[in-house]
């Protein structure tokens, strides 16, 4: 298996598609359409073989739950954002989870969470502990604090969950 697909969730303006082409395009977009909803490629190496990874960059899933859970059906894995520096955005983290099981109906997800906007750290309002504790009650589920301004862990996010993948 060499291709991936993989969708980036989490509220909105939390950085899912800035970190999106951060990783895909090496650029940092300050200002996206919050309304706009693409899919990314990426080809490259890792662990000795060439991987395609397809992202799904969501948007608007607060008020499109249904497509939210089309998207989950056919994602293999899923990128999940929140801002440390909004803590409602670390809250719907947690539902997003929870309907994540309810429509895999698995008991194993492919999930990495990201508190993006590190570079920010002086408006913090979610702890790194909160994110760790968070991510260490879901199974296979990794945790990384980032910025997708300063390309801060941009990469291991999306290396991790390609592994998270493979592994499963
Ligand atoms: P989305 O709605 O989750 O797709 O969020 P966007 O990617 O559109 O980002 C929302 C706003 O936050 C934009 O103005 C981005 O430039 C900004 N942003 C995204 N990621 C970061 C980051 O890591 N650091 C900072 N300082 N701003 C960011
Ligand atoms: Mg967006």
């Amino acid at each position: 298996k060499n291709k991936f697909f993989v969708a980036v969730m989490g509220a909105g303006s939390v950085g899912k598609s800035a970190l999106t082409v951060q990783f895909t395009q090496g650029i940092f977009v300050d200002k996206y359409d919050p309304t706009v909803e693409d899919t990314y490629q990426k080809t490259l190496e890792l662990d000795g073989d060439q991987v395609t990874v397809e992202v799904l960059d969501t948007a608007g899933s607060e008020v499109l739950v249904a497509m939210r859970e089309l998207y989950m059906k056919s994602a293999e894995g899923f990128i999940l954002v929140y801002s440390i520096i909004v803590k409602s955005t670390f809250y719907e983290i947690q539902d997003i989870v929870e309907q994540l099981f309810r429509v895999k109906d698995e008991d194993e997800v492919p999930i990495v969470l990201v508190g993006n906007k590190i570079d920010l750290d002086s408006h913090r309002e979610v702890s790194t502990q909160d994110g760790k504790q968070l991510a260490a009650s879901y199974p296979n589920c990794d945790f990384y604090e980032a910025s997708s301004k300063e390309r801060i862990n941009v990469d291991n996010v999306f290396f991790s969950i390609i592994r998270r993948i493979k592994e499963k």
